[in-house]
């Protein structure tokens, strides 16, 4: 993988520049989309680095050095969605080994894990990875890494990454950390001793809600090759267009989440000073548990939200009222988003255990937007009025 000229500049010049820039052959500015399947070679063997489009593709070559670029890894790797990519890590492990995760980790990696994975007679415990000591004390001779989201999903719990990192290390586990809700520009966990840095980015990355795609970076040229190699045999690869619209995404990260975290530090305000709302859950806040590790390991508190409303409030006659926030699955985009953890995202996981861990069919969950934070703001607390009953 080429390392980047850039690779010692400020993200925010690295979101523009960094990986591979432009193309060498035409000095366009912007690495061409390489729609091509196939690669001449001169003879069997002689050819330009490239062989084959599940194997390596130029475009997404370009969006996998950026990507490293950004997380401070070694190598990047792009997927056809955040669970090709969530499958690909997994696929590192072998029956018998078993895994420790979050216990409010995205829904799908649960049903993965519990439903195709189980299969294969890899298993996995849920831990509250909020306190470390729960994760040192699951550890027994199969569990071979610790899975974790800082913050988690929906409830916004905050994990230590370097306390996990050491005892992962300690006990010759590998580090995965799902970093889709905060992004690189927020929190670089290879920073903090992880191993392997998973993303959806159909989220935040991609930006726009028009592309599925996920992204692995590991830490290591050892690990690289395990990844490299299950890349190309599961062959669950982004296509060159959609790489490029992650590279154009990209691109305008960091003024976009400046944007969102702004609009979500005001809305988390105006929740908590809400009479009809409880449980108003966002790592921004001082008095979040998590507050102080958050901060010292992410640049801030992010720019999702999760909130109940108190008794007396019809929970569909709110999403009903909303005029700007639309409902429905997914985050990161740049519209406002409100879903139901409870019966979209996480409905997967059984009600027990959904209710073991705070996901209650009460729960709301925020992905807050980028247009204008007052008008937000109004339009959840008209809805919040609206649903009285
Ligand atoms: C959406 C999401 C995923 C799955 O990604 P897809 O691109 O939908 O396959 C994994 N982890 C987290 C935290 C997510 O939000």
């Amino acid at each position: 993988m080429a390392i980047s000229r850039f690779s010692n500049h400020k993200i925010e010049t690295k979101l523009i520049h960094g990986g591979i820039y432009g193309d060498e052959l035409t000095g366009a500015v912007n690495v061409p989309i390489y729609q091509t399947s196939t690669y001449e070679q001169e003879i069997p063997g002689v050819h330009k680095g490239f062989e084959y489009s599940r194997t390596g593709n130029p475009t997404r070559k370009a969006l996998e050095a950026l990507i490293a670029d950004l997380e401070n890894g070694t190598q990047g790797f792009a997927f056809a969605s955040g669970l090709a990519a969530i499958t690909t890590v997994l696929s590192l492990f072998k029956q018998g080994d078993k895994l420790i995760i979050s216990d409010n980790v995205y829904g799908g990696t649960y049903r993965l894990l519990s439903k195709v994975f189980d299969n294969f007679g890899i298993s996995f415990v849920s831990v509250d990875t909020t306190d470390p000591a729960k994760v040192e004390a699951a550890i027994t001779s199969d569990v071979k890494a610790i899975y974790i989201e800082t913050p988690t999903n929906p409830l916004l719990g905050i994990t230590d990454l370097q306390a996990i990192s050491d005892i992962a290390h300690k006990h010759g586990l590998l580090h995965i950390v799902d970093n889709t809700f905060y992004t690189p520009y927020i929190q670089r966990p290879i920073e903090h001793g992880a191993d392997i840095v998973i993303h959806s980015a159909t989220k935040y990355l991609g930006g726009h809600s028009d592309l599925v795609a996920g992204l692995v970076v590991v830490n290591d040229a050892v690990l690289g090759e395990k990844i490299a190699f299950i890349q190309n045999a599961a062959g669950g690869v982004l296509g060159p267009f959609d790489s490029f619209l992650l590279i154009r995404g990209i691109k305008t990260l960091g003024v976009r989440l400046d944007r969102h975290v702004d609009n979500a530090v005001k809305i988390a305000d105006a929740l908590k000073n809400n009479a009809d709302v409880k449980n108003v859950y966002y790592p921004g806040f001082e008095d979040h548990p998590g507050h102080d590790i958050n901060l010292k390991q992410a640049k801030n508190g992010g720019a999702m939200i999760s909130f109940e409303l108190t008794e007396g409030h019809d929970i569909n006659k709110f999403f009903r009222a909303l005029s700007i926030f639309a409902l429905a699955e997914s985050l990161g985009g740049v519209e406002s988003l409100v879903c139901h953890p409870a019966t979209m995202t996480h409905a997967a996981i059984p009600k027990e255990v959904r209710d073991s861990v705070g996901i209650t069919d009460g729960l709301i969950r925020v992905s807050v937007g980028i247009e204008d934070g007052d008008e937000l703001t109004r339009d959840l607390l008209q809805a919040i009025e609206a649903s009285r009953v």
